[in-house]
């Protein structure tokens, strides 16, 4: 396989960096770590003031034809590869630019409306996602549903032409600002686990619905509990049909494991850690930057296999899986080597620590960020285990019967 770009791809990298050109700087060689948005819990206001940055630049993206860029152009995007759309992600994330708060929206939501929606539904909810005016969350785990999501227990019942909604999620990220919620509701308990559930798009301002915040140990607050009490839910808002949500939440999975998997990463800043710590020359310490290395270079192919895949108009499947569980070694092993790097000093915290605890809260404790949401590492081994080496299958006895006979 030749890694240079074709004279194609190559003319499509200076497309993109004319335009990044035209709206932002590159990022400098030192960054200030302690500016970064993830070095400590942010306040209110400077949370707000993250969400317009992020907007904005959506908004710019879309004003001048750059968002969406693997979408179809009747739904506002560009209709390119997903190749394509993996070189303007590598030349975005160069720049000084806010690139959160749309991956629920964009990079999940988005994809399975478009692979499963009505074209009502492709009409209403795909532009406002685009322009960055509308973002979504998840409402999928609950207390006793996160790796066995079939085992979901929120219940919807039809009433007419409306399903109504009764129950609690957790974990929901984003839910206080989110405009929709991608919402699963076992709506037939008759039947086993994985077919009595279905799939909705939830309006989050509908009556009945209350949002708690819930506090991570990095002082954030980006998780919620939503609760659910008579919220009526229109039928125009199933995806995939009654009972048949499923294929959409695969679609929903494999995608927000891409996306997670996905992410442009570097390992610099830890080599300028090391070196600020004088410690460039520990045995240890240059094998575990070399594991660290090899991990982000391994990640960097198998994000081309993916995006080779899309680029031929195929769903992520299990390689997502590969890809993901490989983001979350590189933050695993990120975040111990920069806590032994920095040796005693690594306890401090907050103002106390170095960079205002950017290594402690980003890579440390930020780890379980990628390790659990998304799917857990253990989960992630099982799907490899079995759509991909072949291994046999885990025991579901309760895979068959009726969901009604599961014990809860
Ligand atoms: C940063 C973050 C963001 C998140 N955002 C969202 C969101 O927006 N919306 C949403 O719906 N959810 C979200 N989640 C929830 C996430 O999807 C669940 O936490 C995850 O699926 C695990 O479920 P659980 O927490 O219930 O753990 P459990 O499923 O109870 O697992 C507990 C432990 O048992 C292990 N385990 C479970 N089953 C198996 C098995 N079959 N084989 C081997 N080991 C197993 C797990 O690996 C884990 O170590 C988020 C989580 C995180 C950390």
């Amino acid at each position: 396989m030749d890694f240079d770009d074709t004279p194609e791809e190559a003319a499509w990298r200076e497309q993109c960096r004319d335009f990044l050109n035209r709206h932002a700087e590159l990022l400098p060689s030192e960054v200030d770590l302690s500016e970064s948005y993830w070095a400590r819990a942010p306040s209110a206001a400077e949370t707000a003031a993250y969400a317009a940055r992020c907007r904005k630049w959506q908004r710019t993206k879309y004003d001048e034809g750059w968002a969406g860029l693997t979408w179809p152009t009747t739904y506002g995007g560009r209709g390119l590869s997903g190749h394509m759309a993996g070189i303007f992600a590598e030349e975005e994330a160069r720049y000084d630019l806010p690139m959160g708060r749309f991956s629920q929206s964009i990079g999940m939501a988005g994809p399975t409306i478009i692979a499963h929606g009505t074209d009502a539904q492709k009409s209403k909810y795909l532009e406002p996602m685009l322009t960055g005016e509308q973002t979504w969350c998840q409402l999928f785990s609950e207390p006793g549903a996160g790796s066995d999501l079939a085992g979901l227990r929120t219940s919807g019942v039809l009433d007419g032409d409306e399903i109504i909604v009764n129950g609690q999620k957790v974990w929901t990220s984003n839910a206080r600002e989110a405009a929709h919620g991608m919402l699963l509701v076992r709506t037939d308990v008759d039947q086993p686990k994985h077919r009595g559930i279905t799939y909705l798009l939830l309006d989050m301002t509908s009556p009945g619905i209350e949002v708690l915040p819930l506090k991570q140990p990095t002082g954030r607050s980006e998780f919620n509990e939503v609760f659910f009490d008579n919220v009526r839910v229109p039928l125009d808002c199933v995806v995939g049909g009654v009972n048949r949500g499923w294929g959409p939440i695969l679609t929903t999975l494999s995608n927000e494991r891409a996306e997670i998997g996905g992410q442009v990463s570097y390992v610099g800043d830890v080599i300028e850690l090391a070196r600020r710590f004088e410690v460039t020359d520990d045995p240890v310490i240059r094998q575990q930057l070399a594991r660290l290395y090899t991990i982000v270079e391994t990640m960097r192919f198998l994000g081309y296999r993916v995006r080779t895949a899309a680029s031929r108009g195929e769903q992520p499947g299990p390689e997502s899986s590969v890809l993901k569980l490989a983001a979350s070694r590189r933050l695993e092993l990120m975040g111990d080597l920069s806590m032994a790097i920095m040796g005693p000093s690594a306890t401090l915290y907050g103002a106390d620590a170095l960079f205002d605890g950017f290594w402690q809260n980003y890579a440390f404790l930020g780890q379980w960020m990628s390790r659990i949401g998304g799917g857990t590492d253990q989960v992630q081994r099982n799907i490899i285990g079995e759509n991909v080496l072949g291994l046999p299958q885990e025991p579901r006895p309760d895979k068959k019967i009726p969901f009604r006979d599961i014990p809860n």
